[in-house]
């Protein structure tokens, strides 16, 4: 069991890991890993507006609707396993306990890198919050005098994945990674978010932005690989190499 690699996605609403890190996920099932999806709420009062829409909508109904599009999604990325915390949204909040729930599945999973929201997000106090709660888990997953005698995280790095209204959040991609490979899959996934018709085509749009800045940055015309879809991402923590 060691030696298998693992990911571990911190998503604020239960459809946020499909357009903002879905290709990264497939691909990396593909690659061997079992990623594991934490969604700490359905977005059902904040992310949900098409359902609401309809007659007789309740809370629990649109809750179990965001459930089945998130599960179907997961599925068509091959996630390895994907959990709902159901800690309500508008806003997302977490006490100390749910806090270490995360910790526990942190631990469980080992997680070579992690994703999650990026730091700042105006429009969107959730998104923001579920980073700083993945930062805090990660760091308290670090601690010796955490549940003494688990096994302790090392030093996963934590990727920004790329915002709505991205210029307006700060965030500023320094990775690329082609998901010309999985897009297919990330499609279907997309697709299955019936609530948010509205970004189908946007997320399309902004995967081939990004395979444009993957060509331009492996070389562009000078050899540059060819990408047709990517998704760029934000590292928080340095790296440490041997070569440059
Ligand atoms: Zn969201």
């Amino acid at each position: 069991m060691t030696d298998q690699k693992s990911a571990l996605v911190v998503s604020a609403h239960s459809a946020d890991f499909v357009w903002r890190c879905g290709g990264a996920i497939a691909l990396h099932q593909k690659q061997g890993y079992d990623v594991t999806v934490v969604c700490l709420s359905y977005g059902e009062r904040g992310e949900s507006a098409k359902l609401w829409k309809q007659d007789g909508m309740t809370l629990e109904r649109v809750k179990t609707e965001r459930r089945i599009e998130a599960e179907t999604a997961a599925a068509a990325l091959n996630v390895h396993d994907i959990q709902f915390f159901d800690l309500g949204d508008y806003p997302l909040e977490l006490t100390r306990d749910d806090k270490y729930k995360l910790v526990d599945v942190i631990r469980a999973v080992q997680p070579d890198f992690m994703l999650s929201h990026s730091k700042i997000d105006s429009y969107n106090t959730d998104h923001a919050y579920a980073t700083q709660v993945a930062l805090e888990c990660r760091m308290i997953a670090q601690a010796w005098g955490h549940n003494p005698g688990q096994k302790v995280l090392g030093a996963p790095q934590l990727y920004l994945f790329e915002p709505h209204q991205t210029e307006q959040m700060a965030w500023k991609p320094d990775t690329f990674l082609d998901i010309t490979p999985v897009w297919d899959q990330k499609r279907a996934a997309i697709e299955c978010m019936r609530g948010q018709e509205h970004l189908w085509q946007y997320y399309t749009r902004v995967a081939q932005q990004r395979a444009n800045h993957f060509k331009r940055n492996s070389g562009g015309q000078s050899g540059g690989r060819d990408c047709k879809y990517a998704e760029g991402f934000q590292s928080v923590f340095p790296r440490t190499i041997d070569t440059l």
